[in-house]
């Protein structure tokens, strides 16, 4: 006999291990089911940026909440996220700076500490930037990055203590739904019944969601990433920045700085594409970007560089909810934004399905319906990806 879970969660990645946690924090034990092992996607290979800087008020308000939990990691879920407070730096360009200070007032009205500094106050927060393309900048105090694999780690042990089950090396190949609800899945260790299906599938999610018939929009998008050392004179550290004129990210890590890149990041590619090595031609772009906002990073030198998927919708936003047969949920599409909010929205989603909806923040926005209804989630920013 097949066994019978109360809800399965495809994928081990950040989202499956939050969305199981608080299942668990509920009483529900849930199953997660891994084709290869925890955090083996997006996750395992993310930058692990910890900030509230967005244009929406849903995705700050996911940030807010979960930020509680990376600063208060040992006591609200047990283990270690590993959470590094750097400062958190938004630069814009000139002509988005009005835009910059509606999202800092909207950010303190939620009640995130952040306001509008100049670039002379960005100069003495880190002497080694150059400063002279931009005007304004956002500054968040408190913010930093974790470390993704840890974070799940912990999310998934917290969950097994409340009762999860984690099966690693078993692969979803089938979704079964009778009368229009879902009864279970068929995977390479057997199938298993349940009346709840969650796709957290990331990159792979698309696969997941055609099993039951659902052609939504999604794509699988490719991120890069390299890791430099830092020579001395830039000095022991310096914050974390999204730096839209350079169109890059970057995040100090001990002595190294972590840098990506917001545009070339290509669509469409087989999630189970090369990862251990970024695409040719993505260093020198990468170098050349942040030689431009920290000069003495000239004297640095390469340590690594490799890529990863993540899933990515029209709008850059997630899907979150139900769609389909009664009983499939999705929890997908966190288009290279989706580590930082994963605690939150482990949260909601778990309040969705247990009660009908969610009430930590209303994430009724990213309903997963919203594309056939033209209903697309914009900000006053542009899709930070291009
Ligand atoms: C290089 C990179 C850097 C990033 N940097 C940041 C950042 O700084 N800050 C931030 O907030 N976000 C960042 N992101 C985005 C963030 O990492 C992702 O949004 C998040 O990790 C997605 O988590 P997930 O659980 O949805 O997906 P994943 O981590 O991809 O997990 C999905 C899991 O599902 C499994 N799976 C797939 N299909 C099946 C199947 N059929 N059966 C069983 N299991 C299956 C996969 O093996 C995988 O482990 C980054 C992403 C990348 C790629």
């Amino acid at each position: 006999m097949p066994e019978t879970y109360d809800v399965i969660i495809i994928g081990a990645g950040v989202q499956g291990a939050s969305l199981a946690f608080h299942m668990a924090q509920h009483g529900v034990k849930a199953t997660v089911l891994e084709k290869q092992f925890v955090g083996a996607g997006a996750t395992g290979r993310s930058s692990g940026l910890v900030r509230m800087h967005y244009d929406t008020e849903v995705d700050a308000r996911l940030a807010w909440e979960s930020f509680q939990y990376f600063c208060n990691w040992k006591e609200m879920v047990g283990g270690d996220c590993g959470f590094t407070r750097t400062g958190f730096i938004q630069i814009v360009n000139p002509a988005l700076q009005d835009m910059l200070k509606a999202n800092v007032t909207m950010h303190q009205r939620i009640g995130i500490p952040t306001l509008v500094i100049t670039a002379e106050d960005v100069k003495r927060l880190a002497p080694a930037f150059s400063v002279t393309d931009f005007e304004f900048a956002a500054y968040e105090p408190e913010s930093g990055y974790a470390m993704p694999s840890d974070t799940t780690n912990a999310l998934l042990e917290a969950a097994r203590r409340g009762g999860a089950r984690l099966l690693q090396g078993c692969l979803v190949t089938g979704i079964v739904a009778k009368n229009g609800k879902i009864t279970g899945v068929e995977t390479t260790l057997g199938d298993y019944y349940a009346p709840i299906v969650v796709n957290a599938a990331g990159a792979w999610a698309g696969q997941i969601n055609r099993m039951v018939g659902l052609d939504l929009p999604y794509d699988t998008w490719r991120h890069d990433t390299m890791f430099v050392r830092r020579p001395a004179e830039i000095g022991p550290s310096h914050p974390t920045v999204i730096d839209f004129p350079k169109e890059m990210y970057f995040r100090p890590e001990g002595r190294l700085t972590l840098v990506g890149l917001e545009d070339g990041n290509p669509l469409g590619e087989s999630p189970d594409s090369d990862t251990d090595h970024a695409k040719n031609g993505f260093v020198e772009r990468a170098i050349e970007r942040i030689c431009q906002r920290i000069p003495y990073m000239e004297k640095g030198g390469l340590h690594s560089a490799h890529g990863g998927y993540d899933g990515i919708t029209p709008d850059q936003h997630p899907l979150l909810g139900t769609v389909g047969p009664e009983g499939f949920y999705l929890d997908c599409g966190h288009s290279g934004t989706g580590f930082k909010t994963a605690p939150a929205v482990g949260c909601c989603m778990a309040e969705l399905i247990l009660d009908g909806a969610s009430k930590t923040v209303d994430i009724s926005a990213l309903a997963p319906g919203r594309f056939s209804e033209g209903r697309y989630v914009k900000g006053n920013y542009h899709n930070i990806w291009k």
